[in-house]
């Protein structure tokens, strides 16, 4: 069979089938071999593991996760593709295709039918209409996912991986750094892509934390401190929290910022994580008292 990255082999597959790209399902296929056969080698340490991915396409990523991996599951949202993927997946009897919407999806359950009894990652070419949803999705379901390896547009992967203080930093950085490490693996051009995007492209891999290093003592305070310290990101934090939980004055919360040592007008753009989580402490034992 010719390779799934082979330009004429890709236009010809999909014309057979009658299909086009679709620009509301973020279909750019990946014609440059290196970047699936990198992904897949990176995306997970022990070849024994179950992978996720979300959006085969035509199989790309897939048939260099299925020559790897254990066992691959595929979540498609397209169905036309089906027909396709049965011809270009014949060979790799370790794939098991599914029609849905991975936002839909039960991932705990879909792991458990799945992957009983064995390590699980996820891995995709993802479509870039929703990345941040698929990310919070995949961190919040409290899976017990080892990693999650993601081919995105660069800026937010420049956002992600961001350091506490730059000017990508946000409320999603945070949130990421509280669930997981994240890292750049490398970056992919536009090139790389029937059709070819607009935009650059980077290959991040998060490691989740099987035992968190922050433990805040009301996780939900702390993610609506995280939230309003973003979603007003001109006003001080004292100004920004107070806003959000009505019932702490502009002043209280000034007061907290400076018993856990923080100057009284920071931005919440220069706190890590782990200073969000002083500060959710210190404000929930106030509320509390
Ligand atoms: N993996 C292929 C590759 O690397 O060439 C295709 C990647 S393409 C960027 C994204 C894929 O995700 C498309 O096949 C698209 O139909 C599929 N997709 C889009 N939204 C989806 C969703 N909500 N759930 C599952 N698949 C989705």
């Amino acid at each position: 069979m010719p390779k799934l990255t082979d330009i004429s082999y890709v236009k010809n597959l999909m014309e057979q089938h009658g299909i086009s790209f679709l620009k509301k399902y973020g279909q750019n296929f990946l014609i440059n071999e290196s970047v699936p056969v990198r992904t897949a080698e990176m995306c997970c340490d022990n070849t024994e593991s179950g992978v996720i991915e979300i959006g085969p396409g035509i199989g790309t990523l897939t048939e260099q996760l299925a020559k790897r991996f254990s066992k691959v599951v595929t979540v498609e949202i397209d169905e036309r593709l089906l027909p396709v993927l049965d011809i270009t997946l014949k060979d790799h009897s370790n794939v098991t295709v599914i029609n849905g919407d991975i936002m839909k999806l039960d991932i705990n359950e879909l792991i458990e039918t799945h992957f009983s009894g064995m390590n699980v990652c996820v891995c995709a070419n993802l479509p870039y209409y929703i990345t941040s949803p698929v990310i919070m999705k995949l961190l919040e379901s409290n899976t017990r996912l080892d990693s999650i390896t993601l081919l995105i547009q660069k800026e937010v992967a420049d956002r992600l991986c961001a350091k506490a203080g730059s000017a990508e930093y946000g409320a999603i950085t945070a949130s990421v750094n509280y669930y997981s490490k994240p890292k750049k693996l490398f970056s992919v051009s536009a090139g790389s892509f029937i059709p070819a995007p607009k935009v650059e492209s980077t290959v991040i891999r998060l490691d989740l934390y099987k035992d968190k290093p922050v433990k805040p003592k009301n996780e939900q305070l702390m993610f609506k401190v995280i939230k309003a310290a973003f979603a007003q990101r001109r006003k001080t934090l004292s100004n920004a929290v107070s806003n959000a939980i009505p019932s702490v004055s502009k002043q209280q919360v000034a007061d907290i910022l400076s018993s856990c040592g923080f100057d009284e007008g920071i931005r919440g753009e220069r706190l890590t994580v782990s200073d969000f989580a002083k500060i959710s402490d210190a404000l929930c034992e106030y509320i509390n008292s």
